[in-house]
């Protein structure tokens, strides 16, 4: 299949679909304010369009993107998938939305949300108690390894070291050293896991906690998680598990069971809400009993009667306003409560599969296995960026590209539990096209997009936020 972007060009102009602001055609005097004089203008430029050019603009905006709703989304470790629309709807409603300093007695149904959706998660994970403050899965590491050093320090037992598998996801290396401990990478075995030997010998007294994913960034079950789990404990370290890959448990197995004592959900990967771009998301912590009085203030419990907020006894303090990033929280309690225990063990179950036949399907080399949600394959000798590229132009989003550093040009595809079979076969034939081209077309890739190549690296380090940079 091949994918032509519509591209909307302003006719003066290089660019594409001028900006809103761009197009200001109504000057507004502004009279009476009640602020100083040295902080308001006398007039403000302002846009005046017609209801229609407005639907139009943003319709234009929408098909120079790309996004689940155009194709397949494979972006390995992101889980993006396809998010109903119905999770959007109950959001929206205005009684999701009530303001969060209203007396308690007036808000009981926004408690309880946040009472069930504790408990939902809490039984998914298999952990005792749920924090749902912090706004994404980076933040949720932050706030676990705070809770596991206040723990830490509540005993006496000042530790200075969190032991991190070389696999693992760039946040829990920053994670890690934002809270202040040395960190220390943990080399892979042969087959792409955790070597229990390696991990014997790295860690001890100075361990705080080993961060884990499982399966992990490979799509590998790490099978002596039992054994990985004992070595930390008896050691007086504790176990933080990245939650996530918990696309691929999901209903099936918890990490509490495996003996992790602290973790996060990416409720924007597995239970809806989209996400890219840097939101928004909510990354609630989950904790045994032993960890629960650490969690942040303010907390959700029933009493007689309703629901209250209250402190728990050591709790690490705020690390968000209020119960987090509240719509976010909706959705993936709707997301929940719609697909119920059968549902979710379903969504596991296919997203495996999915995985697993893609891999089977497609001619890139995929050197470890058998996998979970998602696969590693290796573009070599392509190189895996330009090879992401090229997958543009027939029409489907790359997946991950050169992460984790264990695959030689590594391309991290997570398929989801959302496509079908013909979505499955339309994403192999991508990958098999681009597979046979030659490295002329994929450093030149891609060709059909609204926007060719960008340069990533000055997008990310010099980024212009504002229209008004535009003009420089
Ligand atoms: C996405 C991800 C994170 C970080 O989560 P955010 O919600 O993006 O902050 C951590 N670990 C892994 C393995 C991830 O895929």
């Amino acid at each position: 299949m091949i994918f032509d972007q519509a591209r909307w060009t302003a006719d003066d102009d290089e660019r594409y679909e001028p900006l809103l602001s761009e197009k200001a055609d109504r000057e507004v005097e502004i009279e009476d304010s009640p602020l100083p004089d040295e902080l308001t203008r006398d007039s403000l430029s302002l846009p005046d369009p017609a209801e229609p050019e407005l639907a139009r603009h943003y319709t234009r905006l929408s098909q120079m993107n790309y996004g689940v709703e155009n194709g397949p989304f494979p972006l390995g470790s992101c889980t993006m998938k396809y998010n109903p629309s119905f999770t959007e709807t109950i959001a929206a409603r205005e009684d999701a939305a009530i303001h969060p300093d209203r007396p308690e007695s007036t808000m009981q149904g926004t408690l309880a949300l946040c009472h069930r959706l504790q408990d939902y998660l809490g039984r998914i994970g298999g952990m005792d108690a749920v924090t749902l403050q912090p706004p994404a899965g980076a933040a949720g590491e932050f706030t676990g390894i705070q809770i596991a050093k206040a723990y830490h320090q509540h005993n006496d037992d000042e530790r200075s070291e969190v032991v991190i598998p070389d696999s693992a996801h760039g946040t829990n290396f920053a994670t890690a050293a934002m809270a202040g401990y040395e960190v220390v990478e943990l080399p892979s075995d042969d087959d792409g896991r955790v070597d229990v030997d390696a991990l014997s010998a790295a860690v001890g007294e100075e361990t705080a906690a080993l961060m884990l994913t499982n399966p992990n960034t490979l799509g590998l079950f790490e099978r002596d998680i039992e054994e990985i789990a004992d070595v930390v404990h008896d050691a007086g370290g504790l176990l933080y598990y990245d939650g996530a890959n918990l696309n691929a448990l999901l209903g099936r197995a918890r990490p509490g069971d495996m003996g992790f004592d602290v973790m996060h959900y990416n409720v924007h990967k597995t239970f809806a809400t989209p996400h890219g771009g840097g939101g928004p998301g909510a990354g609630p912590v989950g904790v045994t009993e032993e960890l629960a009085e650490f969690l942040p203030d303010p907390h959700v419990r029933e009493v007689s009667g309703g629901y209250e907020h209250y402190a728990p006894e050591h709790s690490i303090g705020k690390v968000h306003g209020y119960y987090g990033n509240w719509p976010v929280l909706v959705k993936a309690f709707a997301y929940i409560a719609r697909l119920g225990d059968a549902g979710l063990a379903d969504a596991s179950a296919k997203a495996v599969l999915n995985a697993n036949y893609l891999a089977e399907q497609i001619s890139y080399d995929v050197p470890f296995g058998p996998f979970h949600h998602e696969f590693v394959a290796s573009a070599a000798p392509q190189d895996a960026a330009d090879a992401a590229k090229r997958m543009l132009d027939y029409g489907v989003h790359p997946p991950t590209t050169k992460w984790p550093e264990i695959v030689d040009e590594a391309l991290m595809t997570e398929p989801t539990e959302a496509e079908s079979k013909r979505s499955l076969d339309q994403l192999a034939a991508a990958f098999d096209a681009v597979a046979e081209e030659d490295d002329a077309t994929l450093a030149s890739a891609p060709e059909r997009p609204a926007a060719k190549r960008i340069d990533q690296v000055v997008a990310a380090r010099e980024p212009r936020l504002s229209w008004q940079a535009l003009g420089e």
